[in-house]
């Protein structure tokens, strides 16, 4: 048998090994995770520790671990490590022999080959150093391959379609922007650009501020925090960002951080993501501008990029994908996982070196996307059947992906959550392939926040839960089957068939980004409280309904000759008196 070769993203925050066998690709695990931190150091007794341990020491223990090596590259300039002084590509030795140790341990056999990732702006010296570092380390490089050249080839290794490709690889530290040419099945950076000091750290140092300002404002303190204390916040900042990915609000919560004037001190907030997204839009904006450059030194423009794939932890903050899809007008693919693309096309380039035929990854991925519906306004005006997507059509499964939501009036006491698959903007166009309904809300003023999660499992089992946040009270369905439901033959008549159900559905609740109900959008809100009131008539008394029905002429009234204040007080009334029905 041929001798096996790994393949190495030697990352700048995190490094991963992977080996291609049997026609498949695996990243390699060492204490259950993939990624291994890019941070050396030296323990209490003086001896090397990589990886993890390391990383846990870093904040304590500055002057004996180092991070991202990886910038240094390159460099004669020697770094200390304790009382010793060491070469960057010595100091990254440590970090491949520890990936070479992992595989291994994996596979049970002696290594000594490696092909290594850099990134596509490396120098000569850079490059030199890396393969120096790989021969401390005992690998003999066979080859340094560019880190978008790699990821293209972890997604595009079965496909012989010429075309061209954008590779926005956001890290923890770095971004870099390359477009890549897919040409006769040869793969080729033809621009590249970037900031190798932005990443995901500075997007962590904006909440450790947000954090801090807190701490201040609520404890009435202006000194510094100690070292173990501020370890604390940088690790509950990176979570809570982690959190947001998936998650409307992130909670933060410390106990005992530390003492200020003697009193004990704990975090306690949460973290909600629109205002996260505030924070770190101008970093993605700058990305933006890169990617823009990038395109100009190509001398290409946004519309002849085929594809736009994702790479870097970073990517998996949703706002990064928003963005892109504005600039280019579709959806950039993240069906690979962008922390370990970069490897897993590194070791597909060497298996090929060694002759192996190979294959793109196999992953399992949603053929459809899922989400429900809302009320939603924009510059092209309100929507009252607005398709919100939650989990996207060729995401990985398993996944879970929640969104906020808001009730439209006060005191709505209850919300229908719709459930759809497909990808028109409204609703109406998909197919519902479930309901239900979450009753016994609190009494609240319009604006009343509603977490709905979505989470599909491998066999395309569907679990929607709908949470009041204020209560915890919250409502689930199951659906089974969601991802064989319906090929697209299948989906038109369903959609078809059902249509008339839609007809005289009520409004759930508003979208994320809309404000409760304002003045301009008041015929809608005006709209779904009649339709309510409506339903309600059977169970109401005479009076009641009397009441009703007068109102909701009122409503229609005042909507005829546009007195927006008797509409805004109709659409009062008429909601207290929905309230006091539902109670
Ligand atoms: P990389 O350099 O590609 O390993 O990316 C590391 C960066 O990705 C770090 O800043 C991580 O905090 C960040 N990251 C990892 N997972 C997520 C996530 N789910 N959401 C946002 N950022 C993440």
């Amino acid at each position: 048998m041929a001798e096996i070769i790994i393949g190495i993203d030697l990352g700048t925050t995190n490094s991963e090994v992977a080996v291609y066998k049997d026609g498949r690709v695996t990243v390699l695990e060492d204490n259950n995770s993939r990624l291994i931190p890019s941070f050396v150091g030296l323990d209490d007794n003086g001896e090397i520790i990589v990886g993890e341990e390391a990383k846990n020491q870093y904040l304590v223990y500055p002057e004996r671990t180092i991070k991202s090596i990886k910038r240094k590259m390159g460099q004669d300039e020697k770094i200390a490590m304790g009382k010793e002084q060491y070469l960057p590509q010595e100091l990254s030795a440590i970090i491949l022999r520890k990936l070479k140790l992992i595989a291994e341990n994996h596979l049970n056999c002696p290594i000594h080959k490696a092909v290594i990732t850099v990134p596509a702006y490396f120098s000569d010296a850079q490059r030199q150093a890396t393969r120096e570092a790989g021969e401390i380390a005992g690998l003999e490089v066979v080859k340094i391959i560019n880190e978008p050249t790699a990821a293209a080839l972890s997604y595009e290794a079965d496909t012989q379609r010429d075309q061209r490709i954008l590779i926005y690889d956001l890290g923890g530290g770095t971004f870099d922007v390359s477009v890549v040419q897919i040409a006769g099945g040869v793969v080729e950076v033809i621009a590249s650009h970037g900031n190798n000091h932005l990443g995901g750290d500075d997007f962590d140092q904006k909440i450790v501020e947000a954090i801090i300002d807190h701490l201040r404002d609520e404890h009435n303190f202006d000194g510094t925090l100690s070292a173990q204390a501020m370890a604390r916040i940088e690790q509950a900042a990176e979570n809570a960002k982690k959190v947001l990915s998936d998650n409307p609000f992130a909670p933060l919560a410390e106990e005992y951080l530390c003492e200020i004037k003697g009193v004990p001190v704990h975090l306690k907030m949460d973290l909600a993501r629109v205002d996260y997204e505030e924070m770190i839009l101008p970093y993605i904006d700058e990305t933006l501008d890169a990617v823009h450059t990038a395109l100009k030194s190509a001398e290409l423009a946004a519309s002849h990029i085929d594809e736009v794939l994702l790479v870097g932890g970073s990517t998996r903050t949703p706002l990064v994908a928003r963005r892109l899809e504005e600039k280019f007008g579709f959806t950039p693919r993240c069906d690979m996982n962008p922390d370990l693309c970069v490897a897993m096309g590194a070791a597909m380039q060497a298996a090929m070196i060694k002759g192996d035929e190979v294959h793109a990854a196999l992953v399992d991925i949603t053929p459809y996307t899922f989400g429900t519906r809302a009320y939603h306004e924009d510059e092209n005006g309100p929507m009252l059947h607005y398709f919100v997507p939650i989990i996207k059509k060729n995401t990985p499964v398993p996944v879970r992906k929640s969104e906020v939501f808001y009730t439209m009036y006060e005191n709505q006491q209850e919300v229908e959550v719709g459930i759809y698959q497909g990808e028109n903007e409204d609703a109406r166009e998909n197919v519902k392939i479930g309901e239900f309904m979450i009753q016994g809300l609190s009494r609240a003023p319009a604006g009343n926040e509603i977490i709905t999660t979505f989470e599909l499992d491998r066999n395309g089992i569907l679990h929607v839960t709908s949470k009041e946040k204020k209560t915890g009270m919250q409502k689930k369905i199951t659906i089974d089957n969601a991802m064989s439901r319906f090929d697209e033959a299948e989906l038109t008549a369903a959609r078809e068939r059902i249509a008339d159900i839609f007809t005289g559905d009520a409004p759930e609740a508003g979208t994320g980004d809309g404000s409760p109900v304002s003045a301009g959008v008041e015929s809608v809100k005006a709209m779904a409280v009649v339709e309510k009131a409506e339903s309600l008539f059977e169970r109401a008394e005479p009076d009641d309904c009397e009441d009703m029905i007068s109102l909701i002429e009122a409503i229609k009234e005042a909507e005829n000759t546009g007195d927006k204040a008797a509409l805004s007080a109709a659409v009062d009334e008429l909601s207290e008196i929905i309230f006091f029905l539902e109670g």
